[in-house]
């Protein structure tokens, strides 16, 4: 078993600065994203700040204070992040890592803020990955910022896809926003009349357009479709009232109504006219996966950035509170280190901080697979036309062999040349990356957005509570009370966390990513051995024991002779999903200390204070590492144990199993104990029989082996802990907070 190598650094002197984050989330190499990153922090401690310190989140109106938010984000070219060159934008190729990172310093200080930049995006985005050219030029050039010199107001959109209960919410199919024909005259293009109502929809109070989920109600046009609507198309555009919301109030919501005519050239991606019939080029369902996909990540980023925003302002806070008090001088441990002296208060911070770090890495690495995901999927899409495959069935048909190459190429590890060769001969066809890329991003994608939020949601409220009865009010340094009631929207919107755990469910059972997952696992056995202060080991050994669990439960059944792994049997899958989130992002988080450590030397800034970093950062994914394992381990154990009926074992016989066992070990590592001995310890009277294990035991073995396995390896992960705090309690923090707390602005 690996042991903890004794420290030999000194304890990190300053809170990892941005050299440090630029390799960890691997944008070094990247100034466009670091001028918008400088960009975004400056609007994000600036103008976002002063109006949550002014009260501004007091009011579900749209404000004029709000409205120059909007006009900081274009001057600061956070709007343009969303556009090619060409059309209006700075950043060229994909852009989810560069939307995360700006959501992500919004969000450092206030999430509606980054809601109300990222909505929208939202609202281009159906437009973006499915919109036809023209569609794609005129509503992309209309949003952008004027350029200089240009006098025009950019477009705002919003995105409706919810609709008034008792329709659209988690599903999404019950749409009940209609589309018919209004006029069709033979030879010209159809009008169409679009009624839809709207619920809880982003953006709304300012919308210059929005792009609208609908269903038929016409024999002449099928299926469903979303359509793009105009605030001066001929109808109702009716804005609706402002939601009553209890956060994000930085951006604007409300329940809007529309009953437009708009021409069938707004129907997003286009449509063909078959027997007399419009038939959209892709329904809302199509477009919705296509856009929820990339967006959810940058929501999951905005819950990690709250969580790491919290360590500076609750280190201060516990630094300085008994301050002023008698019997606290300067130089006094009671003046020096406050509440810090607690080892309490330090543990708690350590996980706050170590949730922050995993969301981070987790998040960020979704948003980079996104960004190498968009060139496969455009490429996989040339391919497959050129071969004539159209269609979302024709083409999961076509890429199942192309998935056994993918399962057959992660089997072929190690070094034996005829792998290497065969290994070589597979990663030649492009279609493979796409299907590797895509099976990681199917589950990368809900797994941020699910853990990011929902646990993040929880350790808010922890840094809230470290704050004592500060954290409570509007007062609290960094608002933290803010993000946390904030932090349960962005585990709601865009898909409440049951979506994401449904999502799970079918993603994470492909073979592709269950084979790339054994990979993982063995990768991370390998980092354990090189580097066991991460924690990896235990990561390894949990990530076994979920491998062999979903195996289990794939094919297990009930006492009813029910299946237990099963789309319906939510008690199952779901928790088999959180449990899969934890490891992931665990994962990425070690990764990403690894990807500091090989690279930091050659940065000079972030070579400054680099070993004590690493260290500090290594101690956070051990102390994360633990608790991932931990709960993966309280979960499968759950499931695994859990749907037997529990046996009605016979205590004796029970006991004489038990002992058998022992004494089985006990004769394998002790070959000279006496016969006697052994006769003791069965002292039920019979020596007991090598039968097998009784019913209390019977299929355990396994499992118990490899939980056993993972408990063992939580070696170090507490005295990590305690380094970490320790590094806590010493580590240099600025005088004041870069952003204002309260009062007017
Ligand atoms: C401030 C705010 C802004 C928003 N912005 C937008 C926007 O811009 N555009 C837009 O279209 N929408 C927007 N929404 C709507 C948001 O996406 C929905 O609220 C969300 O998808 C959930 O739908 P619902 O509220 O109807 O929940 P419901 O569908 O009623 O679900 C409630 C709960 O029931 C459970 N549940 C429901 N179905 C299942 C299931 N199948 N399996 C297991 N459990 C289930 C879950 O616990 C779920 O959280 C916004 C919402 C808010 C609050």
């Amino acid at each position: 078993m690996a042991t903890l190598p004794v420290p030999e650094t000194r304890p990190m002197l300053t809170l990892p600065g941005d050299p440090v984050r630029q390799i960890l989330w691997r944008f070094a190499d990247r100034f466009d994203l670091q001028m918008l990153v400088a960009s975004s922090r400056g609007v994000a401690r600036g103008t976002v700040a002063r109006l949550v310190a002014a009260g501004e989140r007091n009011t579900h109106e749209w404000t004029p204070a709000k409205n120059q938010m909007l006009q900081a984000f274009d001057q600061a070219g956070i709007t343009a992040a969303f556009m090619e060159p060409a059309e209006g934008g700075f950043i060229v190729g994909p852009k989810n890592l560069a939307l995360s990172l700006a959501a992500f310093e919004l969000a450092w200080v206030d999430g509606g803020a980054a809601t109300a930049s990222l909505a929208g995006f939202l609202a281009l985005a159906p437009i973006h990955e499915r919109g036809t050219p023209q569609q794609v030029q005129r509503y992309k050039s209309l949003s952008a910022p004027p350029a200089p010199g240009e006098d025009r107001t950019p477009w705002r959109g919003a995105f409706a896809l919810t609709e008034p209960i008792p329709y659209v919410g988690v599903d999404t199919g019950m749409l009940s926003g209609k589309v018919r024909v209004a006029e069709w005259n033979d030879g010209s293009e159809p009008w169409l009349q679009v009624d839809k109502r709207g619920r809880f929809i982003t953006g709304i109070a300012f919308a210059d357009f929005v792009t609208a989920a609908v269903v038929s109600d016409d024999d002449r046009i099928k299926g469903s479709c979303v359509v793009i609507l105009e605030k001066s198309d001929e109808g109702t555009f009716d804005r609706g009232t402002p939601t009553k919301k209890l956060v994000h109030q930085l951006s604007s919501t409300g329940d809007p109504v529309f009953n437009l005519k708009v021409p069938a050239s707004r129907i997003v991606g286009g449509y063909t006219v078959e027997g007399g019939v419009i038939v959209p080029n892709f329904n809302h369902g199509e477009i919705i996966e296509a856009v929820f996909r990339r967006t959810r990540v940058p929501v999951g980023l905005m819950t990690a950035a709250k969580l790491l925003s919290a360590v500076e302002p609750v280190i201060r806070y516990q630094r300085q509170r008994f301050r002023g008090a008698e019997g606290a001088k300067p130089g006094s441990i009671r003046y020096e280190q406050g509440i810090q002296q607690r080892e309490d208060a330090l543990h708690r911070l350590v996980d706050v901080w170590a949730t922050g770090e995993a969301a981070a890495s987790l998040g960020f690495a979704a948003a980079r697979l996104f960004d190498a995901l968009d060139p496969l999927e455009k490429q996989k899409n040339a391919i497959l036309k050129e071969r004539g495959i159209e269609g979302p069935r024709a083409e999961v048909k076509a890429l199942r062999e192309t998935e056994q190459h993918a399962v057959e190429m992660l089997s072929l590890a190690g070094d034996h040349p005829r792998f290497a060769e065969r290994r070589t001969e597979l990663l030649a066809d492009p279609l493979i990356h796409f299907v590797l890329a895509d099976a990681e991003a199917n589950v990368l994608c809900p797994a941020t957005k699910l853990w990011n939020t929902g646990h993040g949601a929880n350790m808010l409220r922890e840094a809230v509570s470290l704050m004592g009865g500060y954290g409570i009010t509007e007062d609290c340094p960094g608002f933290l009370a803010n993000k946390w009631m904030d932090a349960q929207l962005e585990a709601t919107y865009e898909g409440p966390e049951a979506v994401q755990r449904r999502q799970l469910t079918v993603t994470m059972t492909g073979p592709v990513f269950l084979a790339l997952f054994r990979v993982w696992a063995r990768d991370m056995r390998r980092i354990a051995s090189a580097h066991p202060g991460t924690g990896a080991c235990t990561l390894a050994s949990a990530m076994n024991l979920w491998l062999w669990s979903i195996n289990y439960l794939k094919s297990a059944t009930d006492p009813a002779g029910n299946k237990l792994y099963h789309g319906q049997r939510q008690g199952v899958t779901f928790p088999l999903a959180d449990a899969l989130c934890w490891l992931l992002a665990s994962r990425a988080q070690i990764l990403d200390v690894l990807e500091l450590e090989s690279s930091g030397a050659s940065d000079s800034l972030a070579a400054e204070d680099l070993p004590a970093t690493v260290e500090f950062l290594s101690d956070l994914c051990h102390t994360q590492a633990a608790q991932a394992a931990g709960e993966a381990s309280r979960i499968c154990a759950e499931l695994v144990f859990g749907y037997n009926h529990h046996p009605r074992w016979d205590e004796k016989e029970h006991r004489r199993c038990f002992l058998s066992a022992e004494i089985e070990e006990l004769e394998e590592t002790m070959p000279g104990i006496s016969a006697m001995a052994l006769d003791v310890l069965a002292s039920d009277g019979t020596h007991p029989q090598k039968a097998g294990p009784c019913a209390g035991c019977a299929g355990s073995d396994e499992f118990l082996r490899l939980q056993s396995k993972l408990t063992t390896c939580l070696t170090g992960s507490r005295l990590a802990k305690d380094r970490a705090a320790e590094t806590v309690s010493k580590v240099t923090i600025p005088e004041a907070l870069d952003y204002p707390a309260a009062g007017p602005a």
